[in-house]
């Protein structure tokens, strides 16, 4: 573009001067035809015509020289062109005042250089000025064909008429001229607009770039996130963050469906994260999220407003002006929504749509994985018969709760629940009916204790509770309604027998206010937080043991740590008041 304006720009100048030598030369022949009506002396000088075979000899070897050089050399072809056409003019003019007699065959010369002659030096305009010329050469030089051509009336008929032909040529010049300079006007208007539609398109690829950039970062970012975590909060919170990279928005808000209840329960929304129960649920349809879930496919919604599938859900907080949902498909199986949404509308473009929508297959993926891994990691920590959770939980939860309740002070307490006589149960009804009997106490447990409490299966038809925050009156009124609830229970046996039976369970209750308890409880929390098994270990025995004097007295009953000192002592004193009964009854025969 730039070349080309350049090139423009030198004809011009080679226009403009070959212009006005040919407006010169045309004003000083019209003067000279004008002003005399005889022909100039000076045209018949015999000097000049004996001069004619070496002139005529040095300009065509000059000239030939040139146009040998002009088409050798391409680029100076381009240089001097013009130039040479200037010194065939001067030539021509030369020649026409030495042969006065030839001067009108030497105009017509002029007139057929000018024609070939052209604006564009192109092969063939170049091909037709060296033609032309050289027949004029010819001529001059051989004087063949028009040797005793015309006497002086045709001459000053053909000066007037090449001098007339030579002004209207320099006027074609001229308006040729301002012709091109309003076209390179507009040349250069049109560039400067290209320029600027470059640099416009050069400055949008480059945010484009910068984007893209953006766009694979994220990728990446989320790519990472989904094999480096498994675990649901810290999966959506690095999420969140990635999307945060290539997506201004306000909110993000998950939407998974629930294949029982039939319906999307918002999962995360505002930050938030809602398990499955403490969700809010929109059935597929519903609102714009229900739309996407139906249609599976994404929507942009750029004015909620105008939208008749808006709808306010009881969860959100603030009404949200634009949207954009893409459904979450895995396996051809539509798993829930994703939703972003902003406070200003038409805050999405189609480019955010079909970005989401390549980034809703990762998350679709993240989700199953981390669904298969809570499922694996369940199995791991709960114990399959019961669906409590297995020794190993019991264990590791008991430890963070340890530790958390140490730092705030709190109480603690702890149950061991023993059925009574169960292998009696086993060896009457079955194994079977054993194990549906343990899952039927199991669930009783579930329904009764608090959501912070922790029941386990300890092992067998043990099974341990932690009583979170719990003083050791509040755990013992709670062991003795859940031993009485028990003992009210009717256990049904199996479809075949058809009928129920009745179990009672034996407890013992410890606590962090037990007096061994207390010791370790000081040193843990002044010296030693890594001790916490050993204060975990002394709960569960302490526990144990008043379950081992529950049995003791009969079973069916609730027994604390705290009692079994004084069961201990009074059993001490059964114990010697038995011997001495025995050595007085024996002294008595
Ligand atoms: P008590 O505790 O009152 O002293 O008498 P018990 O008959 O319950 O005695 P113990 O606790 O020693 O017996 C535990 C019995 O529990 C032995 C076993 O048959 C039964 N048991 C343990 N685990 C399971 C189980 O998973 N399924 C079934 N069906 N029975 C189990
Ligand atoms: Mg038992
Ligand atoms: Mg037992």
């Amino acid at each position: 573009m730039r070349l080309d304006l350049y090139r423009q720009l030198r004809d011009h100048f080679a226009v403009i001067k070959l212009s006005s030598i040919i407006a010169v030369w045309a004003l000083f022949q019209f003067l000279v035809v004008s002003s005399s009506t005889s022909v100039n002396p000076l045209y018949r000088s015999p000097e000049l015509a004996n001069a004619l075979p070496i002139t005529s000899l040095s300009y065509i070897i000059i000239t030939l020289a040139f146009w040998a050089i002009i088409f050798y050399d391409e680029s100076f072809t381009e240089k001097i062109h013009r130039s040479s056409l200037v010194v065939d003019v001067a030539y021509l003019y030369y020649m026409t005042l030495t042969f006065p007699d030839f001067h009108s065959i030497f105009l017509l010369g002029f007139i057929a250089l000018l024609y070939f002659h052209s604006f564009q030096s192109t092969v063939w305009t170049r091909l037709g000025t060296l033609t032309a010329t050289i027949v004029i050469y010819c001529s001059a030089a051989l004087g063949w064909p028009f040797y005793r051509f015309p006497g002086n009336d045709l001459i000053q008929v053909s000066q007037v008429i090449a001098s007339l032909w030579i002004l209207s040529a320099a006027a074609y010049f001229g308006w040729k001229l301002i012709e091109q300079q309003q076209r390179m006007i507009g040349t250069l208007d049109k560039i400067t607009v290209e320029l600027l539609d470059t640099t416009l398109s050069t400055e949008i690829s480059n945010e484009e770039l910068k984007q893209r950039n953006k766009e694979i970062t994220t990728l990446l970012q989320i790519n990472e996130i989904i094999s480096s975590s498994l675990e649901w909060e810290a999966l959506f919170t690095n999420i969140i963050l990635a999307l945060k990279n290539s997506f201004i928005f306000k909110n993000f808000t998950l939407f998974l469906y629930d294949e029982v209840e039939e319906k999307l329960s918002i999962r995360i929304a505002n930050g938030v994260f809602y398990d499955e129960d403490s969700s809010y649920k929109i059935t597929p349809g519903e609102g714009i999220a229900g739309w996407t879930f139906q249609n599976r496919s994404s929507v942009c919604v750029a004015d909620v407003s105008h939208d008749h599938r808006f709808k306010e859900f009881s969860s959100s907080k603030a009404i949200p002006a634009s949207l954009l949902c893409v459904p979450l498909i895995y396996r051809g199986t539509a798993i829930g929504v994703i939703s972003l949404d902003s406070a200003t509308t038409g805050n999405f473009t189609r480019k955010d749509q079909k970005f989401l929508e390549s980034i809703a297959y990762l998350i679709s993926v993240a989700i199953t994985n981390s669904k298969h891994y809570s499922t694996v990691k369940e199995e791991s920590i709960t114990d399959n018969l019961t669906g409590l959770a297995n020794f190993r939980e019991l264990q590791n939860r008991f430890n963070e709760i340890l530790e958390k309740n140490i730092q705030s002070k709190d109480n603690l307490s702890v149950m061991m629940i023993d059925i009574d006589h169960f292998k009696k149960v086993n060896d009457t009804y079955g194994h079977l009916a054993g194990n549906r009997i343990l899952k039927a106490l199991s669930d009783l447990f579930r329904n009764y204790f608090r959501k912070t409490d922790v029941p386990a299966r300890y092992g067998g038809e043990e099974f341990a509770i932690i009583l979170q925050g719990s003083p050791l009156s509040a755990a013992k009124d709670m062991a003795e309604s859940l031993r009485y609830r028990v003992s009210r229970e009717d256990f049904f046996i199996d479809d075949e027998r058809n009928y129920n039976i009745n179990l009672t369970v034996s407890i013992g209750v410890s606590s962090f206010e037990d007096e061994n308890i207390q010791r370790i409880l000081e040193y843990v929390e002044k010296y030693d937080l890594g001790e916490l098994s050993r204060l975990q270990i002394q709960l569960i025995k302490n526990a144990d043991e008043a379950l081992y004097y529950a049995k003791n007295k009969g079973r069916n009953i609730v027994v604390t740590w705290q009692q079994v000192e004084s069961l201990r002592q009074d059993d001490k004193e059964a114990e010697i008041k038995e011997s001495s009964g025995d050595q007085k009854s024996g002294e008595t025969p």
